[in-house]
């Protein structure tokens, strides 16, 4: 079949459908959710098998900047510990994919108090908390049906560090995948978010995971990253976060351990997009602003860096400047919120002073609650993307214009940064979305639609260069990956 029309059992498999999701306009739904909001949230305890020691510290609900809970971040000796205590979950796969589908129907059960959790403890406006617990769901449903066909030799022990942008989703991704080849895992969730990690290893636990399978410490990553890292009983480390951190790990794994060991890293971007003149306006208009500013920019996949083509930019970002002034930024329990806060004070800092800093290249810029950790959408404009230099991880969109013979110049200039996540395309010129495709070195092409909201099991979502290491997450090779060299499975 032509490209992108692949039959829907190709992509799912017969066994598996992604979740229904959740309806926001339901009056039952919304009660729960409503329900969820007075509930009081538990402190985020360490889940390990032998005692955990460490210190307490407080959780803070980005929004407001008040503390929500606390969470007991383990020290050094709790992590090594849970390495003494770590045990292959060796039953047979499709035991194993029965208790992570039972999993998946717990975390569909629990919707309310996770939105609550979300919303207060990430900042989540409620429709990307909605898509955050299905995206969740999925990964938990598609690695049990992806597994459940090999019978190879887990690794072992397998360190899971997550990142606080999709605290639940990532977090469960990267649990279910080495937990289905059969791996002990020993999860690190983020600093900021604890609270729905601990959550959900407990639905976990409570699905038939064996508490020796998997181990929850929270804590932070230079005490247990670091002891996790080193510590050469772990034969598999998954991180999702910066390109620095991914660094850091890989220089400390070639430091400290044997050869063989991978890391599978997924990490930052300065992601672009291209919009020529042949594109439909008011399509471009709501996928950038999606793109750039859904999430607070909080994703990995955002749209950094934007290239209009100059015959339509100035009707294209006064349009933009329209829509942007559409987005009502605050209370992220509002349904009608779009953009939430980012996640700390350090966040807000960093991103507002970059933001100062380039006050002269500001095109158009909203206005933010100052209570809480707000940082108002912003767009800024740029000559292209060498003028960025580095991933700000906010809702800060730069835009670019280019005439129409320099597009091979822009293509070149975007590969030249070394990072390969997402890139998107607006045109109706049909063998340019061919060539382009075929010049830019990314992960994942987005065309003629918003560039964010990779769905697990039919966009595999990863990236190459500075971006990541690959295999990509929600695809076919995410699960082998976490198998024993000696029978190394190859996927179809
Ligand atoms: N998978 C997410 C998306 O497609 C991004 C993941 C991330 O930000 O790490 O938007």
């Amino acid at each position: 079949p032509p490209r992108g029309l692949l039959a829907p059992e190709a992509l799912f498999g017969a066994s598996r459908r992604n979740s229904a999701g959740f309806d926001l306009s339901d009056a039952q739904t919304l009660a729960r959710i409503a329900a969820a909001r007075e509930g009081t949230i538990p402190d985020a305890m360490p889940l390990t098998v032998s005692e955990a020691t460490g210190t307490m510290q407080d959780v803070l609900n980005p929004a407001t900047g008040e503390r929500i809970a606390a969470v007991l971040m383990v020290d050094a000796e709790t992590a090594t510990r849970a390495v003494d205590d770590a045990r292959s979950w060796d039953v047979p796969a499709a035991e194993r994919a029965a208790v992570l589908r039972r999993a998946a129907d717990l975390y569909e059960e629990h919707y309310g108090p996770i939105f609550g959790i979300l919303a207060r403890e990430a900042g989540k406006a409620l429709p990307d908390a909605v898509a955050e617990l299905r995206e969740a769901v999925d990964f938990l449903r598609y690695y049990a049906a992806e597994g459940e066909a090999h019978a190879e030799a887990p690794r072992g022990i397998v360190g899971a560090i997550s990142p606080w942008n999709f605290p639940l989703a990532i977090f469960t991704g990267q649990i279910a995948a080495a937990l289905m080849a059969g791996n002990a895992v020993i999860a690190k969730p983020a600093e900021p978010t604890p609270i729905v990690a601990a959550y959900a290893v407990r639905l976990l636990h409570q699905a038939g995971v064996p508490k020796t399978a998997l181990q929850l410490l929270p804590g932070a990553g230079r005490v247990v990253g670091t002891a996790l890292t080193a510590d050469a009983r772990v034969s598999g480390l998954v991180f999702t976060g910066s390109t620095a951190t991914a660094q850091t790990i890989a220089r400390t794994m070639a430091a400290n351990l044997a050869p063989g060991m991978p890391l599978i890293a997924e990490t930052g971007g300065l992601n672009a997009m291209v919009v020529d003149s042949t594109a439909l306006p008011e399509q471009a208009v709501r996928d950038i602003v999606n793109s750039a500013f859904r999430s607070a920019g909080q994703r990995c996949s955002a749209l950094r860096c934007l290239y209009v083509q100059e015959d339509v930019a100035p009707h294209l970002i006064e349009m933009i400047k329209g829509a942007m002034d559409e987005l009502r930024i605050g209370d992220p329990w509002a349904l009608t919120t779009d953009v939430g806060p980012v996640i700390d004070p350090k966040a807000r800092n960093e991103i507002g002073d970059y933001i100062a800093a380039n006050s002269n290249r500001i095109i158009h810029r909203l206005a933010a609650p100052s209570q809480g950790f707000f940082i108002a959408p912003t767009m800024l404009k740029v000559a292209g993307i060498n003028d960025l230099e580095r991933e700000i991880f906010g809702p800060v969109l730069h835009v670019a214009t280019f005439r129409g013979d320099q597009l091979d110049k822009v293509i070149a200039d975007i590969n030249a940064r070394g990072f390969g996540l997402t890139f998107g395309l607006h045109t109706r010129i049909d063998s340019r979305v061919q060539e382009v495709s075929d010049a830019i070195h990314v992960g994942n092409i987005y065309v003629n639609r918003n560039q964010i909201g990779a769905v697990v099991g039919s966009q595999p979502f990863g990236g190459e260069g500075l971006s990541g290491t690959g295999p990509k997450a929600g695809g076919p090779r995410y699960v082998p990956r976490f198998f024993a060299p000696a029978a190394p499975p190859v996927p179809a």
